[in-house]
């Protein structure tokens, strides 16, 4: 349970202003997260890193001397938006080139990879290691695709301790992509967490039950079993995790490991150390020698009731950058030499798209838009619960939320580019804009590149006719498939999207208005939506699940579809 908020949807921004507060001499917030108070030196890689909120201390609390120069932090439990992460790492940018570092989530690479897309556009450096450390997640084969959890945290160690160092970007990547390589982790469950506002947990675990390899936002485990006793949860942790010795680590059994006893929320730190004292045993048994254990909460999940063990395997460059010290709100190690220039105060840095003014067939069209946005926001915010339920049952349980985030900012963005008398294409482009700013998440993301592309094709000269529309949405199937790799039949909102672009190019070619095309396409739409149900998740967060989601629909399919549908009552007559 979550005992103390206000209003829920602001939930985030208040703990990060809360938490600002009360270490203002480590760190000044900048819009969209935090940054070390003390520069980094002129001509450095700095490492930026970020996820959502809802894990502290991971990843705002991450940001120091030691560790990270700033941390992008998005809504509870949804992906910082490309906007937010681009402005920490323009605040940060010391002219050395960035790494960016985070978990493994799609939502997290959609928006870090157009973040580095608009950074490179700039003239700035920025290469990427996404963390993969949970075991649970995909087999070894597929490493690629597991999800990054407490093991984040000696990978960015690796990468800052190189950064701080003065090492070249190209070091920088190097070291972390190997910390990664070595590290990793399996987590279990005793309970879901409950969301702030929320009176009921993501999911229940039954009483006495235990789910191996939870994931951090709530997403259930892969099989459940007795819970064992704490002796017993060591020692299959430490089995499971023995059995992925990396392969560069030759000497197995007389390596030298980093460790990560982690607790997830509501594992008290007593629990902890009764565990750890049986981890510790098994891990000296098999000949390893420990090197600074952590037992400690460092990437948690509200209330849920669980842990996590890393074992991270080290060379002897790596041992050098886990010994090495820190200093950042929550987390301290030896003494750090603190530089004592100040970071200058941050100021927002934003892409702005000049609000030209549109034609008067252009405004026209844009009024029409306007309106067709404001019935698409009255759907989501009505079935925002339905679609949460849809996503809890084996993603995060976020997508409402989300969806409402995104579509209510896309709709305050669509009214100030109305009352400037933009044209269409300007109208859904800082619509799309507003809506991945503030919305973050996988399907924030997209939500912006669908509007965007949708704006580009439509423009703000001549009235759009259905040829018009159909190519925007082509465009913006091509653009949403670029960016998040989703093939037809993964169980994604693009099952939707797909035969919703090819109904609509089909209709505009045999000459149908736009109104009858989008009426049309819209049947195949809603039918399209509904056919997920029986399609496994083969990408993003519900991937893991996939059994438990088979007879449920896809969340970002279906709001697609309610959306779609919404909008064509609102052009009935066009
Ligand atoms: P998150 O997964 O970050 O919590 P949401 O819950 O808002 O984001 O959105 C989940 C939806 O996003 C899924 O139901 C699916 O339709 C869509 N989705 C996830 N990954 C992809 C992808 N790679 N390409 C297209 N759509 C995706
Ligand atoms: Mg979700």
């Amino acid at each position: 349970m979550t005992y103390l908020f206000n209003n829920p949807t602001k939930f985030a921004d208040e703990l990060i202003e809360g938490y600002v507060a009360a270490h203002r001499n480590q760190i000044q917030p900048v819009d969209g997260g935090v940054i070390r108070k003390h520069k980094a030196q002129p001509g450095q890689v700095v490492l930026v890193i970020g996820g959502g909120s809802g894990h502290y201390p991971a990843f705002g609390g991450f940001v120091g001397p030691g560790l990270a120069h700033g941390a992008a932090m998005g809504n509870v439990f949804a992906a910082p938006s490309a906007q937010q992460i681009c402005n920490v790492a323009q605040a940060v940018n010391a002219g050395g080139g960035i790494l960016f570092c985070y978990g493994n989530y799609v939502g997290d690479v959609l928006n870090f990879d157009q973040a580095q897309a608009r950074l490179c556009a700039m003239g700035i450096d920025v290469r990427t290691v996404v963390v993969t450390d949970d075991i649970a997640s995909a087999p070894l084969t597929e490493k690629h695709k597991r999800r990054g959890i407490a093991g984040t945290l000696p990978v960015f160690k690796a990468a800052a301790v190189a950064a701080d160092a003065g090492k070249s970007l190209d070091e920088v990547f190097r070291i972390a992509t190997e910390a990664n390589e070595h590290v990793r982790t399996l987590g279990v469950a005793f309970s879901g967490c409950t969301l702030p506002g929320s009176n009921k947990p993501l999911f229940k675990v039954s009483s006495g039950k235990m789910e191996v390899g939870m994931g951090i936002h709530g997403e259930p485990g892969l099989y459940r079993i007795d819970s064992p006793t704490a002796d017993g949860l060591a020692e299959m942790l430490v089995d499971k995790l023995l059995t992925e010795i990396p392969s560069t680590i030759v000497n197995g059994d007389g390596a030298r490991i980093g460790v990560i006893l982690n607790g997830l929320g509501s594992v008290k730190y007593e629990e902890l150390f009764v565990v750890y004292r049986r981890v510790d045993r098994l891990l000296l048994e098999r000949g390893l020698t420990i090197i600074d254990p952590i037992v400690d909460e460092l990437i948690t999940s509200f209330d849920m009731a669980g842990i996590s063990l890393t074992l991270f395997w080290m060379n002897d460059e790596l041992e050098k950058t886990w010994i090495a010290a820190a200093d950042t709100p929550a987390f301290h190690k030896g003494n750090i030499v603190r530089s004592n220039i100040d970071t200058p105060a941050a100021s927002r840095i934003k892409d702005k798209h000049p609000l030209e003014i549109g034609s008067m067939d252009s405004q026209s069209a844009a009024a029409i838009v306007f309106v067709a946005l404001k019935a698409a926001c009255k759907v989501i915010n009505e079935k925002s619960e339905e679609l949460g339920r849809l996503d809890a049952i084996a993603g995060d349980g976020d997508h409402g939320l989300g969806m409402q985030r995104g579509i209510t900012a896309a709709v305050v963005a669509a009214k100030e580019a109305l009352d400037a008398k933009a044209g269409a294409g300007t109208l859904l482009t800082v619509a799309g804009d507003a809506w991945s700013d503030r919305a973050g998440g996988t399907s924030g993301a997209l939500w912006g590149v669908i509007l965007r592309s949708l704006g580009n094709a439509l423009g703000d000269e001549a009235t759009p006719q259905a040829s018009t529309v159909a190519v925007g949405i082509a465009s913006a199937l091509r653009d949403v498939t670029n960016l998040g790799n989703a093939q037809l039949g993964d169980k994604t909102l693009v099952d939707v999207l797909f035969p919703f672009s090819s109904a609509l190019a089909t209709a505009a070619s045999q000459g149908l208005s736009i109104a009858d095309s989008w009426a049309v396409a819209t049947d195949i739409a809603n039918e399209a939506a509904q056919s997920t149900k029986k399609l496994l998740p083969k990408i993003g967060r519900a991937r893991p699940h996939a059994e438990q989601s088979l007879g449920t629909p896809d969340p970002g399919a279906i709001s697609m579809a309610l959306i779609i549908t919404a909008i064509g009552k609102t052009i009935s007559f066009l």
